[in-house]
């Protein structure tokens, strides 16, 4: 395989690995930093753009399918690591986490790339007492 702008990933709307043209970098999201491993494909099957991992590891040689079995079930209290799988129950969906943010106002957050909802940012490692204290009033 030549060097060249296209390259196999996998197409969430033909459901399957599809040749993709490279697009360009992100700029959609206004997020800086954090999301700058990730380019922007187009499906040469579909035309559909998605933003998927740029090819900046060779040791994973496929972007395997999400295995449920082997997923961590997402809870705010829980802490994830780059590249971990994990179910969402609510939305009844399988992402991997591709970083981790901190956001301003401390609280710890995983960026994660769903099957089905694609890109999301969720809460990690939340402390477990409540952030307002309610006094009951006798
Ligand atoms: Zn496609």
């Amino acid at each position: 395989m030549a060097k060249s702008k296209y390259s196999m990933h996998y197409c969430a709307y033909c459901h399957k690995e599809t040749k993709m043209e490279v697009v360009g970098g992100p700029n959609a999201d206004g997020q800086p930093g954090g999301t700058d491993a990730k380019m922007w494909y187009r499906c040469t099957r579909c035309k559909h753009s998605a933003l998927l991992d740029r090819d900046t590891s060779q040791r994973k040689a496929v972007d395997e399918k999400l295995d449920r079995g082997a997923a961590t079930e997402y809870s705010a209290t829980k802490v994830f690591s780059v590249g971990q799988t994990i179910y969402h129950s609510e939305w009844d969906d399988l992402g991997r986490v591709v970083a981790k943010i901190k956001t301003s106002s401390g609280v710890q957050a995983i960026a994660v790339s769903f099957e089905k909802h694609g890109d999301r940012k969720l809460i990690e490692n939340l402390a477990t007492e409540p952030l307002h204290e309610h006094p009951t009033q006798p």
